[in-house]
């Protein structure tokens, strides 16, 4: 007897599994080269400020021996290039050990309100500096999410400390809490400074992506602080939109 004809199934079926397959090699390349994309960024930004402290080292043990000015003056440079190091060592750990955790949401009660405004006092001495006001905006009612306390307060450091230090001198940076759906509170971060053009707006969150490397790495960036938010919101459930306009300003909204 001849042999039974395939049925439509099997045929797609088979065609199927070349297809699983055939993307599964293409998204395993995509994973590995962005782990090496990752590595080599990650010993990029470790090297400069190693190679900047072996050079003023080498300066002060040879042609500067001796002068007393430039030694205080290298010394100081050298303490910030070591404090730079260490917040990228420290982010750099940070986002290991969320890549480590699973995803399942932290069940701890979290009032939102206490923790922004804990946020925000915290941050005054740093927006004063820059000359920048921090407004809070909170509603009566406690706002609860399910979530881990310090990893929300990381997240929300973040999204104010960038809009002070990307904003605008003189201006303010709105914080604020709305309740109007009890379910889904949403907490937005203004500010007024230059804006962010459209086409780096999707990548905002990319590890070390950054608009204008300079002006990150003088206001003490690592490039890491949305990779870290966007990781932590994702565990929690929860959205970073990014609304901004040239000139105007930016929105930062987590939505729970
Ligand atoms: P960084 O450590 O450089 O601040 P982030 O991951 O926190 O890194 O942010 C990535 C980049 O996004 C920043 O380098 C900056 O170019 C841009 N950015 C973040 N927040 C703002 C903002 N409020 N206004 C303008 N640009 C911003």
């Amino acid at each position: 007897r001849a042999a039974p004809m395939p049925s439509l199934g099997q045929l797609l079926g088979g065609g199927r599994y070349f297809l699983i397959s055939f993307r599964d090699v293409s998204q395993a390349r995509r994973i590995d080269r962005m782990r090496s994309d990752f590595v080599a960024n990650a010993s990029h930004e470790l090297r400069t400020p190693l190679a900047s402290l072996r050079g003023f080292i080498e300066t002060l043990q040879g042609p500067a021996k001796g002068d007393e000015k430039a030694h205080e003056r290298f010394l100081g440079i050298m303490h910030e290039q070591a404090t730079r190091m260490s917040r990228l060592v420290d982010d750099l750990l940070s986002l290991s050990r969320l890549e480590l955790k699973s995803n399942i949401v932290p069940d701890e009660m979290v009032d939102l309100k206490p923790l922004l405004g804990h946020v925000c006092d915290s941050l005054q001495p740093f927006a004063a500096e820059l000359g920048v006001q921090i407004h809070l905006d909170l509603p009566e009612q406690a706002v609860e999410v399910a979530g881990d306390r310090d990893e929300l307060t990381e997240v929300f450091e973040n999204l104010v400390e960038n809009a002070c230090k990307y904003g605008q001198e003189g201006k303010r940076v709105e914080v604020q809490l709305s309740a109007a759906d009890f379910e889904h509170p949403e907490v937005t971060v203004t500010d007024f400074g230059p804006g962010i053009p459209p086409e780096h707006v999707p990548r905002l969150t990319e590890r070390f992506y950054r608009v204008n490397v300079e002006a990150s790495r003088s206001k003490k960036g690592t490039g890491l602080g949305l990779a870290i938010a966007k990781h932590i919101l994702t565990r929690h459930r929860a959205r970073l939109v990014v609304k901004s306009e040239v000139g105007q300003g930016t929105v930062f909204t987590v939505k729970f």
